[in-house]
């Protein structure tokens, strides 16, 4: 393939959502595995919904999933400006081209004439008024009045708005690599604005210059733009440009498959649907982030690029370089993707796997950190090493980890009622004293001190581990218990069995 110019182009409304990351991810793999580049534009004509720090989010979150663009608001490049809202004389520009080849008209219709009218069409049973061909020569504008007329009124400062001119009767065709072959009714379309009368461009004017100017090859992006895309193709047409290749994402469902995902369900099923966390001290709006709910950049990364798309083999676990090599616009799947946040986790789960304990010491004692224990990167490391295949989210190092770090308050009675003898209590004591002179704190010397007990006072391990493992952590489960002791180290280690002793008798009586 040769190489693509390809854009991302959020508008700066609230935070990324994770469908749109997703957009963002599809974008720069064709990208990379094209040579070609990945440009983020963005389009924030619509100053209403204009929300600030979404940009800086926006471009946060990108670096942080390491699909950082190559051309940007803040890196420039060659087809600057990147901010539709520093575009402004370049629109311009286009909506006079389509003035003047009669593809496009003014309309001086004020709001109130417009509700007006509206209302007038409901009385009389129509509840869709559209300014369209049957009924824009009953509206004030520059086709149903004298060009003197409306030359006069532009010049007298008069607010208007442009319109794009659509004939009626026609059925618009395009191809998208993912739907095939697409085809909406011109009818349908109606008389769009191009232009406001704040003078900035509509989403779709700005949309299709700036992929015209920035020369983009492939528009990737999400289902909802479809029935948009028949009103792109007449302004390319308009202009006597070449469309790019269009390639519309299925929608992320919600964990039912029932729905489109929205915020509220990440509310609703416990998950982040956004890639950072999100504050909004106006609105008082707070949003969970992948990044603060303990989930690696990559693990996202492979999660997400498999909603929507396969490699059409059996493998799951890609890196991001895999991921460039492997992805293919033409295996982009047609019906909506569920976002299945247990897969998700699974996904990191595996990552957290993969890494070394080294890499993830940082992580752990982050997580211990934000706690409120300062821990050394050498216990951190051996609680990354003992945990992570039990784990999904980095935060469940410390919930499932806090014995490292805290003495036990709570212990499975369950276990306790069941193997605790209190007339063996001297014999575990005589262990706590053994483990006391044991002076190779290491796992395996311990493990064989507690074989040499064990072997003297004919037990098994069946009856001693439990009562190691719950008074050092307070569960049966967990890791290896002679790598736990060696981690909590010993003067901790023999007092919890001490302190554990003393409860189970207590439970016991
Ligand atoms: N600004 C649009 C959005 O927020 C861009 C859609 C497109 O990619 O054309 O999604």
């Amino acid at each position: 393939m040769n190489p693509v110019r390809v854009r991302f182009a959020p508008s700066p409304t609230g935070p990324l959502h994770i469908g749109g990351l997703r957009t963002a991810l599809y974008n720069y793999l064709l990208a990379r595995q094209t040579g070609g580049v990945f440009v983020l534009r963005i389009e924030d004509t619509d100053q209403k919904r204009y929300v600030e720090g979404a940009e800086a989010y926006i471009m946060e979150a990108l670096d942080w999933c390491g699909i950082t663009p190559d051309e940007s608001p803040r890196k420039g490049g060659n087809y600057g400006p990147y901010r539709q809202s520093e575009r402004r004389e370049i629109y311009a520009e286009y909506v006079k081209k389509l003035l003047d080849s009669g593809n496009a008209y003014y309309a001086f219709d004020t709001e109130e004439e417009l509700t007006a009218r509206r209302e007038a069409e409901k009385e009389l049973g129509n509840h869709n008024f559209r300014y369209d061909a049957s009924t824009r020569m009953s509206m004030r504008n520059s086709l149903s009045m004298s060009k003197a007329e409306s030359k006069q009124l532009v010049e007298a400062g008069t607010p208007y708005v442009v319109r794009f001119r659509i004939d009626p009767g026609e059925t618009v065709h395009f191809s998208d690599t993912v739907r095939e072959q697409v085809s909406f009714q011109s009818d349908e379309l109606g008389d769009q604005v191009l232009m406001k009368a704040d003078g900035l461009p509509t989403y779709h004017l700005a949309n299709i210059v700036d992929d015209h100017l920035m020369e983009i090859t492939h528009v990737i992006r999400g289902e909802e733009w479809l029935p948009s895309t028949a009103l792109h193709v007449l302004l390319y047409r308009a202009f006597n440009w070449e469309p790019p290749v269009f390639a519309h994402l299925p929608l992320l469902l919600n964990p039912n498959g029932k729905g489109k995902l929205s915020k509220r369900d990440g509310a609703k099923f416990g998950f982040p649907v956004f890639p950072l966390r999100w504050e909004d001290e106006e609105k008082g709006e707070v949003a969970a982030g992948f990044r603060e709910e303990g989930f690696l950049p990559e693990a996202l990364v492979n999660f997400l690029a498999f909603l929507g798309w396969n490699p059409g083999t059996e493998q799951e676990i890609f890196s991001l370089p895999e991921l460039v090599e492997a992805f293919d616009l033409k295996r982009i799947n047609k019906s909506g993707a569920r976002f299945d946040i247990e897969k998700g986790g699974w996904y990191n789960q595996q990552y957290l796997i993969a890494e070394t304990n080294e890499a993830l010491a940082p992580l752990v004692r982050g997580v211990f950190g934000k706690a409120g224990y300062e821990i050394s990167l050498e216990l951190a490391g051996t609680i990354a090493g003992l945990l992570k295949e039990r784990i999904h989210r980095l935060p469940e190092f410390f919930t499932n980890g806090r014995y490292f770090v805290e003495p036990v308050t709570e212990y499975d009675e369950k276990t306790i009622r069941k193997k605790w003898k209190p007339d063996n209590r001297p014999v575990f004591e005589a262990l706590a004293d053994s483990l006391e002179n044991q002076d190779d704190w290491a796992a395996a010397p311990i493990k064989e001190a507690v074989v040499a007990f064990m072997n003297a006072n004919g037990l098994g391990f069946g009856a001693v581990l439990p009562i190691i493992r719950v008074a050092i952590s307070g569960s049966v489960q967990g890791p290896d218990a002679f790598e736990m002791l060696q981690a909590i180290g010993r003067e901790e280690s023999v007092q919890r069995l001490r302190m554990g002793y003393n409860a189970f008798d207590a439970l016991k009586a």
